[in-house]
C-alpha cells in the first residue's frame, strides 16, 4: 500500500517530517488569516478566501508529491528546504500585504519560517533568503507608504523592519555556525567509519599473511555448515599444510619463512581468483590461515571430487614455482566434504586425519577422507567415479 511516508527510505521519511512541520505553519498563518477575517479585524475580503485556501492547499500538495515520489533526490539539496522557505516566504507577504492589520501576528510566522533553513542550510543560502525576506517584507511596507497611506504607521512598521533585520541576522549567523558543525560531524563519521573498516579488517584478517584469520574462517564455516543445512547443499574444506617449512626457518631465518608465508597466500588467492573465474558453478572458494604454515580453503557448493581437484591445483602451482625465487615448497592437504548433520569440527577432524594421513605417506600429496568408511579417495581421473587409492604424485617430493 502507499503510505504517508515511505517504508524503505529513512532519509525521505525525515524529509516528510520536516514538510509537516512546515505546513503546520501554513496552517498556523492560516488560522490567522481566517480569525481575523470571520472577526472583521482583516482587510482581506471573504471572496478572496477559496482562492487563498486553494493556493495553500496546492503548494502543500505539490511539494509533498515531489517528496514522496522521489523527485526530490534528484536535486543537490533534497530537501528542498531553500526553495520551500522562498515559496513559503512569498505566501507569507502576500498575506501579510493583504491582510496589513495582522501583519504583526503574521511576521512572527514569517521569521519562524526562516528558522526551518536553520539546520539545513549554509550561511551563504540563509543569508540570500535573509535578502530575499528583508526585500520582500521592505516592499510590501514600501507599498503601503505610497499607495495606502491610510494605514501606513512610520514608527510600527519601521520596528517591525528593525526586529526583522535582527532576527535575519542572528538567524544567517546561526545558520553558519550550525552548518560548520555539520560538516565537522560529517568529518568525523568520515573518520569513524574508516577507523571501524580498518578494526573489521583487522579482526577478520591475518596480520602478516592478508588472508581471512582462523576465527573469522570459523565463523564463516558456521554460516556455510547453517546454508548448506538450509538450501540442503554441500560444502568441502581443505587444510593445507607447507611441507618441512621448519627447514626454512632453521636455514634461512624467520624472516625468509615470512615471506614465503606471505607469497604462498598471494599464490593460492590468485589460484583460487581464477578458478572462480572459470568455475561459474560453485560459489565463491575463500581460504584463511588456520595456523602457523596450515591455511584452510572453504569450497561452497563443492562436492568432494571438485575440493579434490582444487586442492590439487593448489598443491601443482605451489611446487611448481619457487617462493621469492629461492624457496621451492610443497604441501600436503587433507580434504573433506560437509555432510549433513555433523558437526563443523567433525569435518574439521576428518580434513585433519586425511592431512595427517597425506604427511605419513610422504608429504606433496592431496588426501581426502570419506566420513563413513574412514577411507582415503583419489581425485577422478578421466571418468567421474572415485576409487579408494591416494591421490597425487607418489613418493616424497618436497624440496628438503
Ligand atoms: P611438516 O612437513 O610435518 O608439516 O613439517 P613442518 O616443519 O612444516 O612442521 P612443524 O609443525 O614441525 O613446523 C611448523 C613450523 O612453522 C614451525 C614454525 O617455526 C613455523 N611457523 C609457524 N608460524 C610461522 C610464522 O608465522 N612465520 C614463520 N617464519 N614460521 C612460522
Ligand atoms: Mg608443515
Ligand atoms: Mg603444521
Amino acid at each position: 500500500m502507499y503510505g504517508i511516508f515511505p517504508k524503505d527510505d529513512p532519509d525521505q521519511v525525515i524529509i516528510l517530517k520536516r514538510f509537516f512541520i512546515a505546513a503546520a505553519s501554513y496552517l498556523l498563518a492560516l488560522g490567522v488569516g481566517l480569525y481575523g477575517v470571520f472577526s472583521g479585524h482583516s482587510f482581506i475580503s471573504r471572496d478572496w478566501l477559496p482562492i487563498i485556501i486553494t493556493g495553500l492547499v496546492a503548494t502543500n500538495i505539490y511539494f509533498y508529491l515531489i517528496i514522496r515520489t522521489g523527485v526530490n533526490k534528484r536535486f543537490a539539496e533534497r530537501s528542498l528546504s531553500f526553495s520551500q522557505i522562498v515559496v513559503s516566504l512569498t505566501w507569507m507577504l502576500f498575506l501579510m500585504f493583504t491582510d496589513a492589520q495582522n501583519r504583526g501576528v503574521l511576521l512572527s510566522v514569517y521569521i519562524m519560517i526562516m528558522m526551518f533553513g536553520l539546520f539545513r542550510l549554509r550561511r551563504r543560502q540563509m543569508f540570500q533568503l535573509s535578502v530575499f525576506a528583508l526585500c520582500g517584507f521592505s516592499t510590501i511596507v514600501a507599498i503601503d507608504y505610497f499607495f495606502f497611506p491610510f494605514r501606513f504607521d512610520l514608527a510600527r512598521e519601521a520596528l517591525r523592519l528593525i526586529v526583522l533585520s535582527g532576527m535575519l541576522l542572528w538567524a544567517t549567523l546561526f545558520a553558519g555556525h550550525v552548518s560548520e558543525l555539520r560538516a565537522k560531524l560529517r568529518r568525523r563519521n568520515h573518520e569513524l567509519s574508516t577507523a571501524l573498516e580498518e578494526i573489521g579488517k583487522l579482526a577478520s584478517h591475518d596480520d602478516l599473511t592478508q588472508a581471512y584469520n582462523r576465527r573469522y574462517i570459523m565463523e564463516a564455516l558456521v554460516r556455510e555448515k547453517a546454508r548448506a543445512d538450509r538450501t540442503k547443499s554441500c560444502f568441502s574444506l581443505c587444510i593445507l599444510d607447507l611441507d618441512h617449512f621448519k627447514l626454512i626457518n632453521d636455514r634461512y631465518g624467520h624472516l625468509s619463512g615470512d615471506r614465503v608465508l606471505m607469497a604462498f597466500s598471494e599464490r593460492i588467492r590468485g589460484t583460487l581468483r581464477g578458478m572462480d573465474l572459470v568455475d561459474t558453478d560453485s560459489g565463491s572458494r575463500f581460504f584463511g590461515r588456520y595456523g602457523g604454515e596450515e591455511f584452510i580453503v572453504v569450497m561452497p557448493d563443492t562436492p568432494l571430487a571438485g575440493a579434490m581437484r582444487c586442492a590439487e591445483r593448489i598443491r601443482k602451482v605451489t611446487e611448481e614455482e619457487a617462493f621469492d625465487e629461492v624457496f621451492r615448497v610443497t604441501l600436503s592437504a587433507g580434504v573433506s566434504q560437509y555432510h549433513p548433520g555433523e558437526s563443523i569440527e567433525d569435518t574439521l577432524h576428518r580434513a585433519d586425519a586425511a592431512l595427517y594421513e597425506a604427511k605419513h605417506r610422504g608429504r606433496n600429496r592431496v588426501i581426502a577422507e570419506d566420513h563413513s568408511a574412514s577411507s582415503e579417495y583419489e581425485l577422478p581421473v578421466g571418468d567421474s567415479t572415485i576409487t579408494n587409492i591416494v591421490v597425487g604424485p607418489f613418493g616424497a617430493k618436497t624440496s628438503f
